[in-house]
């Protein structure tokens, strides 16, 4: 193989990913030989073609106007803020996860209102829904969520930092570069892009709320009804918020105009599918003019919110029977997993793009809240480690260099998950072995470039620059 130096190496990486060379914060070492050349090339997905143009017309702020008295604040952070206005105050849906962004969006709302706030609804305990509320808060405003908010908060704290690692990997906060991270895009209405604000509130900063309600809860300000319905989805405490005068319907995050993120990779437990699909035939009976979701541009016209809602019960349906149907033909789910998709007249439509929810990983979950982890292959009980399996490989090829070789052209072939798994394999069995942990950066940045998922791009992006730091 021929021998490059660091700074060939840095060169070639920086132009593969087509960035600066401050992508990397390279360590400042002596110049050192290595036997490994970056392959020079490796394209973007078509997908990911189609998702970096919208992410270049995405990032605009602004005060949606739904319908008469009803504004929803798009892209000044990662979930909008709603405004509902009575006769005899003002209501609000959901606060972002930045006291920052929530106190823009309010100078935004009190442009159009100065009537005070009576009640803030939370539509669950995710904090990009409720960490911004401090910023215009006073004491008397009621605070309205599910019985289990605080029951979901808690446990997702309980993960500990893990929790805040895997969720910064995602959302790419670790990435110095804004260049870098992938964005949360949706295709349809109207595109919408927000970066997570994430500014770790101190936990005094946080207002909890001051009433809870288990199945369905209703008031009335200024002759105007609020329906509050408890709807698991993409959390357990899920409320979704009808309005039956305004005609409007907030399906908090069971609704969003990508695939459903089904599984997050940030680490949940199961997340209840299929009440997540039947919520949508709950909103379509209620007959919304306006569907104003917790993320992305508010939706229009009965019609095509029943149309909408339809093609997104059956979407998450269609993913949940894959996955059910895996375990009952008694399936591999390494082999059912990669396969996974939807069909045509489903893959097609924009508002149901894998930029946030990926099928692949969705199929994964569902089976295994159907099973747990084993998945009846007896080979799969205790199965080996990678630093068990790989001394075997090493000592079957001879050296760690044969093993080397064969990545990288794995690795020019385009095969990086199995450049993974090798290089995985040696770095167990050798912490120190650079040639390994570059090939492994070089790939981890590779997937990340090629998948159409903002999540997984956001990840393996996140972990290439964790193990250069290793370097
Ligand atoms: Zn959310």
């Amino acid at each position: 193989m021929e021998k490059i130096s660091r700074r060939t190496f840095v060169a070639a990486a920086a132009s593969l990913m087509a960035l600066s060379q401050s992508f990397i914060p390279w360590r400042e070492k002596e110049a050192q030989a290595f036997e490994y050349t970056p392959p020079a090339n490796m394209p973007y997905s078509k997908a990911r073609e189609e998702m970096n143009q919208l992410i270049l017309r995405a990032d605009r702020p602004q005060v949606v106007k739904v319908c008469e008295n009803v504004y929803s604040a798009v892209g000044f952070a990662f979930a909008t803020m709603i405004l509902v206005v009575t006769p005899d105050g003002l209501v609000i849906i959901d606060t972002t996860e930045s006291m920052s962004a929530s106190k823009r969006v309010m100078d935004e709302f009190r442009k159009i209102s100065n009537k005070p706030v009576k009640n803030i609804i939370y539509t669950h305990f995710h904090p990009d829904h409720w960490y911004g509320t401090k910023s215009f808060f006073t004491p008397g405003i009621n605070v309205i969520a599910h019985n289990d908010f605080v029951k979901e908060a808690k446990l997702w704290g309980s993960m500990g930092q893990s929790a805040l690692i895997r969720a910064a990997a995602m959302y790419g906060l670790f990435l110095f570069d804004d260049s870098m991270r992938v964005p949360w895009v949706t295709a349809d209405p109207s595109v919408v892009a927000a970066q997570l604000k994430w500014e770790m509130p101190n936990p005094e900063d946080l207002v909890w709320p001051t009433q809870t309600f288990k199945d369905q809860y209703s008031f009335q300000i200024g002759g105007i009804t609020f329906n509050l319905h408890h709807a698991p989805g993409e959390t357990a405490d899920q409320i979704i918020v009808e309005i039956p005068e305004y005609k409007v319907v907030c399906p908090a995050d069971n609704y969003y105009a990508c695939f459903p993120n089904l599984y997050t990779i940030r680490g949940t437990t199961a997340r209840p599918v299929l009440e997540w699909a039947a919520c949508q035939d709950k909103v379509i009976k209620m007959e919304p003019e306006f569907l104003v979701p917790g993320h992305g541009s508010p939706l229009t016209g009965k019609g095509r919110i029943k149309e909408t809602l339809g093609n997104y019960r059956d979407a998450i349906l269609h993913v949940h029977n894959l996955a059910l149907e895996a375990v009952q033909a008694f399936k591999p789910i390494d082999e059912v997993a990669p396969q996974a998709s939807l069909p045509p007249h489903l893959s097609n439509l924009p508002y149901l793009k894998q930029y946030y929810g990926y099928i692949p990983f969705c199929v994964r979950n569902i089976y295994h809240s159907y099973v747990g982890w084993f998945d009846g292959n007896p080979i799969n009980l205790s199965p080996l480690s990678r630093k068990e399996l790989g001394a075997d490989v090493l000592k079957l090829a001879g050296s760690v260099e044969k093993v080397l070789e064969y990545a990288e052209m794995a690795q020019k072939e385009g095969r990086h998950q199995a450049v993974l798994e090798l290089c995985e394999m040696i770095l167990t069995n050798d912490p120190k072995n650079r040639t390994a942990r570059l090939m492994k950066i070089v790939s981890l940045l590779a997937l990340g470039k090629a998948t159409d998922n903002s999540p997984a791009a956001n990840y393996y992006t996140t972990f290439a620059t964790l193990e250069n730091n290793k370097l």
